[in-house]
Order: C-alpha cells, then sequence, then structure tokens
C-alpha cells in the first residue's frame, strides 16, 4: 500500500508559519494538524546533514509515535556568499529559540561583513535559494514518498513586506520586483520551494490538484 493523506493531514511541525501555508495549500484535500494538536508526542531532534533527512526523521518519529501517515516538512535558506549557509541550520541559525528578526539580523550582519572595505552600498547581498524536502511516512508500510522544491532570489540589505515568516522580508524575487514577504499566501504558494515541492508530492500521489 503506498501512503497517502487522509482527511486529517498530520504535519509533523511547531512552525505556524508553515501551518498556515500546509492548511491553505492541502484545504481541499483535508483538514491540517500540527505538532501542537498532539502534546505527548516526543520531541524531534533535528541532526541530519541534509533536509532530506531532517525530514524523514520528523515524519518517521511522529508517525511511529501516533501510529499514523505523518507528512513533514524540513527547509531553510541556501545563501551563495554564505557556501550554502544556514542550509538546514536556518531555524536557529541565531541560536537555539532564536526568533525570525534575530536569524534574519544574524544574515545581514555575516553578509555585510563580507563587503568591509567596499564602499558601495548593495541593495541586494548574494543569490540565494529557499529549499523545501518534504517526506509522508506511512507507519503501516514504513515507506516513506518524497518531494524537493526549490525557488530562486536575491538576499536583500534591507528587509520589506509583512507576510510569510521566517526570512521572507529579505528574500527578494526579481522576476516580481517584491520580496516574498509582500507576496500574498496564493502567489507565494505558486512560486514557493514548499508550493513546488507539494505539487510534486501530491503527484507522485496522484492527488489531483
Ligand atoms: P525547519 O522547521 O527546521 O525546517 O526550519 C525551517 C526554517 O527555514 C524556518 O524557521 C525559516 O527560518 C526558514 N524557512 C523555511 N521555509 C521558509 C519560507 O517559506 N520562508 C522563510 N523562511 C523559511
Amino acid at each position: 500500500m503506498t501512503a497517502g493523506l487522509d482527511k486529517v493531514i498530520i504535519v509533523a511541525t511547531k512552525n505556524q508559519g508553515k501551518v498556515k501555508e500546509f492548511a491553505h495549500a492541502l484545504s481541499a484535500l483535508g483538514t491540517v494538524r500540527s505538532m501542537y494538536d498532539y502534546p505527548e508526542l516526543p520531541e524531534v531532534v533535528e541532526d541530519g546533514d541534509t533536509f532530506a533527512a531532517n525530514a524523514r526523521k520528523k515524519a518517521k518519529t511522529v508517525g511511529d509515535a501516533l501510529g499514523k501517515p505523518v507528512l513533514a516538512d524540513d527547509s531553510g535558506l541556501c545563501v551563495d556568499k554564505l557556501e550554502g549557509a544556514p542550509g538546514v541550520y536556518s531555524a536557529r541559525y541565531a541560536g537555539e529559540n532564536a526568533t525570525d528578526q534575530e536569524n534574519n539580523e544574524k544574515l545581514i550582519r555575516e553578509l555585510e561583513k563580507l563587503s568591509e572595505g567596499q564602499d558601495t552600498e548593495q541593495p541586494l547581498l548574494s543569490p540565494a535559494r529557499f529549499v523545501c524536502h518534504l517526506a509522508l511516512y506511512d507507519p503501516a508500510t514504513g515507506e516513506f514518498t518524497e518531494a524537493e522544491g526549490s525557488v530562486e532570489g536575491m538576499i536583500m540589505a534591507e528587509p520589506a513586506g509583512s507576510g510569510g515568516f521566517g526570512y521572507d522580508p529579505l528574500f527578494y524575487l526579481p522576476a516580481y520586483e517584491k520580496s516574498m514577504a509582500q507576496l500574498t499566501i496564493q502567489e507565494k504558494q505558486a512560486i514557493s520551494h514548499r508550493g513546488a515541492a507539494l505539487r510534486q508530492l501530491q503527484e507522485k500521489l496522484g492527488l489531483s490538484q
């Protein structure tokens, strides 16, 4: 049997920004529940070197604990001038329990350090991409169904916009002349790493969109 999404879709995350995006994207398929709806769940230590390893670990830990299929998202920002950092450490770039604002401030500091001594004020600091790996795990079969998506952009020196979450205010999309945080949830869904990964996953599961 292939793992499938049921009426209740359990997403192994405590990130409210992700929960909102999944609830919006999957509303036609069911109701999204997050780890907040299951307070007895064990903590998942995200110690993998890749988005794929962390996504599989989150889906399997939560899926085995609940005895139900679980979807996990591991995602992050990879910045060229920082050799791919913060990458899998995106959520805790400025330290354990760092806020989005602290992570964003650290990102700007790290990029500005690289241009110290140059007298040009750059509005765009580096090419970057968001990456999202999705793993759907079915404890009944032990099978994973996986998908990955990415979106290219540029890191801005100044934040713009109040939508989305995480690094969205610093992620500039040249084709839209806007930051990710200036898009509506529908627009973000259409172009984002998470939107792309979700479309690929639904295709693999034979679910119409
Ligand atoms: P995870 O929960 O360990 O996968 O960490 C994901 C982190 O990557 C988030 O806390 C954000 O910092 C960043 N991130 C992932 N997806 C997005 C997005 O869509 N917009 C902005 N930041 C994101």
